[in-house]
């Protein structure tokens, strides 16, 4: 089973949610911060670091003495990140996907592909937790490229939550695409409520079932409540406006170490989340969306 922690603006509790929902699995779990601009898991998981990859991307190289300035690598980018002005193209490494066509159009064997260093990723073993963090190095734009190396590194065997970065651009898409599930993490403003709907479009737009947790319940209204009923979107879990919540959360403890009567809670949410995955099937998911969002056990077809 595979869940993704999402929303659709940064500051609701999505790291909370995530780590929470690891600490209190009884199993075996990885989690997964893809957050790569601004990972922050880690202040909540002290563990043993295991391995620390170096992550490059192939970018294109010009060769300039076999270059006769043709133009046909610039025409082919469709990123742009090449251009030709009658010589050698100039390229744009921030617009670059190395994607590698460049280098197979050149009929003159003028591109070649050389290593750049775009970020580190680190395996930390905490208890159960088996936890994974990108970190982008500085200046580097392709948090997408990190986000996939980082999930190919997922070990399918186990069950996975992702944390994935805040609002509803390229690296969020990349981080949700493929997961069973997303829980959608929002407060109850009129901030939250608009950057919801961004995140419910996105996910109804990729196809992935979905449900809410409300965070910091009692300031702001009721809107977020109206939309989801009105959607027929499940609200999972609501977590108070809590001054004590805010202040482990200050010093880098996590809700159930601190609370411990919120250890059933996040039990009985990842309970839902996690018990009908088939692992007999090879751990292929037996959870379906209907048409409203709501999951559902496709063997006895309740509601989850
Ligand atoms: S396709 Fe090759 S030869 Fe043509 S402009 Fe690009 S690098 Fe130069
Ligand atoms: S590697 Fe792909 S994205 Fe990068 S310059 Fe070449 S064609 Fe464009």
């Amino acid at each position: 089973m595979k869940i993704a922690i999402a929303s659709g603006k940064g500051g609701t509790g999505k790291t909370t949610i995530a780590v929470n929902l690891a600490k209190n699995l009884a199993q075996q779990v990885q989690l997964v911060d893809c957050d790569v601009e601004e990972p922050n898991c880690h202040l909540f998981l002290h563990g043993d670091k295991t391995e620390t990859e170096v992550v490059n991307l192939p970018m294109p190289e010009i060769i300039t003495s076999r270059c006769d300035g043709c133009g046909e690598c610039s025409d082919f980018c469709e990123f742009n990140a090449l251009a030709t002005f009658g010589g050698p193209p100039v390229i744009f490494p921030e617009l670059c996907h190395a994607c590698g066509g460049c280098r197979i159009v050149c009929t003159r064997k003028a591109i070649v592909e050389v290593d750049k260093r775009i970020g580190i990723i680190d395996s930390i073993n905490v208890d159960k937790i088996t936890f994974l963090q990108g970190v982008l190095d500085i200046g580097v734009q392709s948090a997408v490229a990190l986000v996939d190396k980082l999930k190919q590194k997922n070990d399918p065997s186990i069950h996975t939550i992702f944390d994935a970065p805040p609002g509803t651009s390229c690296p969020v898409v990349a981080t949700l695409q493929g997961v069973d599930y997303v829980l959608l993490v929002t407060e109850p403003t009129p901030f939250g409520l608009n950057d919801l709907k961004l995140a419910v479009l996105l996910v109804r737009e990729l196809k992935i079932p979905f449900g809410v947790i409300v965070n910091r319940m009692g300031i702001g209204d009721r809107r977020v409540h109206e939309f989801c009923e009105k959607d027929a979107i499940p609200i999972l879990m609501e977590i108070p406006d809590d001054r004590r919540i805010a202040e482990a959360y200050s010093k880098g403890h996590s809700i159930v170490d601190v609370f411990p009567e919120y250890q059933n809670r996040f039990k009985e949410l990842s309970d839902s989340l996690f018990k009908n995955s088939d692992k007999k099937n090879g751990g292929n998911s037996v959870l379906r969306s209907n048409k409203s969002g709501d999951l559902y056990n496709i063997k006895d077809q309740s509601i989850v």
